[in-house]
């Protein structure tokens, strides 16, 4: 039995929050596919205060912003991109062309090709969040795609020279300074400026993953990578402070994402709750954090590990800490999540930022039916066939015939019998 010790007040606004959501994109899409540059520029005026001719970052650009980090902060983004390129690497390795003999003279493959032009957002609105180049630009590097364009939005008026740092050196081939649905809308849309790109990457803030979600079809697109999502799942031999660290960790993104701590302890339930309300009185970042923790933050208490297992896969988030006797048990059980975290050692910023795992995941439970961004999703797995004797030709033909005929399709028919009389010298038996 689940006891709620604490429901965030959210519920009802999030609905009318998305139709409004919704509907903004659906304009602002409209405008770019209609009026290309000429609405970029404005919509870049009225929601990032931006204007440029040419929203494209030049060489010299690029080389302003790396000369204004220090040699540390440069160490350290290559540190983390080191880190995402090996793990992207071992994941593209296991990841095989295969080519077998199903039957005699049946020969079936696959390839996995890359999609020829990746459009890789980096979020930057509220915080410039550098890691998401990692992320997206250096998987599809490794995942061979040949045209990389990226966009961000500028940070405090100008372009994020942390963004730009980590955008260059994962690789990219095209650096905007652009931010929202109109960067989402340029890359898939295309413009005068911007050549269409056959799929988007990457997370955003509501507004982006609503232009995601409405752009899909006319280009491909990774997953639902919205407002960010945190699950502490936590027995008695965690402690309070550790759990509210790594709630409010996640809750400062923004005023919408959700952190709930899951766990068997009461106890741990209530030291949870009153360590939150003192890291909220000195966290910097509590403004943004607090107003997250009041209207979508829950402290659930249940029963037993399987409970937990079983609310857990429910919730489907995006980052599930684990922090209990067993951590391997909810790696064994769980079903739904975007990454797991299994253990007290290491974290969600862990995650998010250099240990090398993606942290463009899943949220508002895209988790039951796909993961996070890996080097998978920007590979096409394409069939080919091949049969090299006239026999497996005419057996398969034989089959294909009456098959055909069960579903009334002639045309399809005649395709196998002009190859069982050719290559099997006889008429299809009925
Ligand atoms: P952002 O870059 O996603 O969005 C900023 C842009 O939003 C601005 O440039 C502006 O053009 C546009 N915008 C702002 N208000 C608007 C409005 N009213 N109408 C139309 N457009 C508007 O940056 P952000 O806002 O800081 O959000 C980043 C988000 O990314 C956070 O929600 C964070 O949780 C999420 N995130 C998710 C993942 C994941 O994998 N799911 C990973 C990292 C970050």
């Amino acid at each position: 039995m689940e006891t709620w010790l604490k429901r965030g007040s959210e519920a009802s606004g999030i609905a009318e929050a998305d139709a409004r959501v919704r509907e903004t994109v659906e304009a602002i899409l409209a405008d770019v596919q209609a009026r290309g540059d000429q609405a970029v520029r404005d919509l870049s005026i009225r929601f990032d205060k931006w204007e440029r001719d040419d929203y494209r970052l030049s060489d010299t650009e690029i080389e302003a912003c790396l000369s204004q980090l220090r040699p540390r902060d440069i160490e350290d983004i290559e540190f983390a991109q080191a880190q995402v390129r090996n793990f992207a690497q071992h994941q593209r390795e296991a990841l095989r062309d295969i080519e077998v003999e199903t039957l005699p003279g049946v020969v079936l493959g696959h390839r996995n090709i890359p999609v020829q032009a990746a459009g890789c957002y980096v979020p930057g609105g509220k915080y410039p969040l550098l890691a998401s180049a990692h992320m997206s630009v250096i998987t599809a590097k490794v995942a061979g795609v040949p045209r990389i364009v990226t966009c961000a939005p500028p940070y405090h008026g100008k372009p994020a020279p942390a963004i730009v740092a980590a955008q260059h050196l994962a690789g990219a081939d095209e650096i905007y300074c652009l931010g929202g649905i109109q960067a989402v809308a340029a890359m898939a849309l295309g413009t005068e400026s911007i050549a269409t790109v056959d799929m988007l990457v990457g997370p955003g803030n509501a507004f982006v993953a609503e232009a995601k979600r409405q752009l899909f079809g006319r280009v491909g697109i990774d997953l639902f990578a919205g407002p960010t999502e945190t699950l502490v799942i936590a027995d008695e031999t965690s402690d309070g402070e550790i759990c509210a660290t790594d709630l409010l960790g996640q809750a400062e993104h923004g005023p919408d994402s959700p952190a709930i701590l899951l766990t068997t302890s009461e106890r741990l339930a209530r030291d949870t709750i009153a360590e939150i309300e003192r890291l909220l009185r000195i966290l910097p970042t509590a403004p943004i954090a607090r107003v997250a923790w009041e209207n979508h933050g829950a402290v659930i208490v249940v029963e037993d590990e399987a409970e937990m297992v079983a609310v857990a896969n429910r919730l489907a988030f995006e980052h599930v800490q684990v922090m209990t006797r067993d951590p391997d048990y909810f790696l064994a059980n769980m079903t739904n999540y975007g990454a797991l975290f299994l253990g007290a050692r290491t974290n969600v910023a862990y995650g998010d930022k250099a240990i090398g795992t993606n942290h463009t995941l899943p949220t508002k439970r895209a988790a039951r039916y796909t993961g996070g961004l890996w080097v998978g999703k920007f590979l096409k797995t394409c069939t080919y066939q091949r049969v090299l004797t006239d026999e497996a030709s005419a057996r398969i033909g034989g089959h294909v015939s009456r098959l055909c005929a069960l579903e009334g399709f002639v045309g399809h028919g005649e395709q196998a019998n002009i190859r069982v009389r050719r290559y099997g010298g006889r008429n299809v038996p009925y």
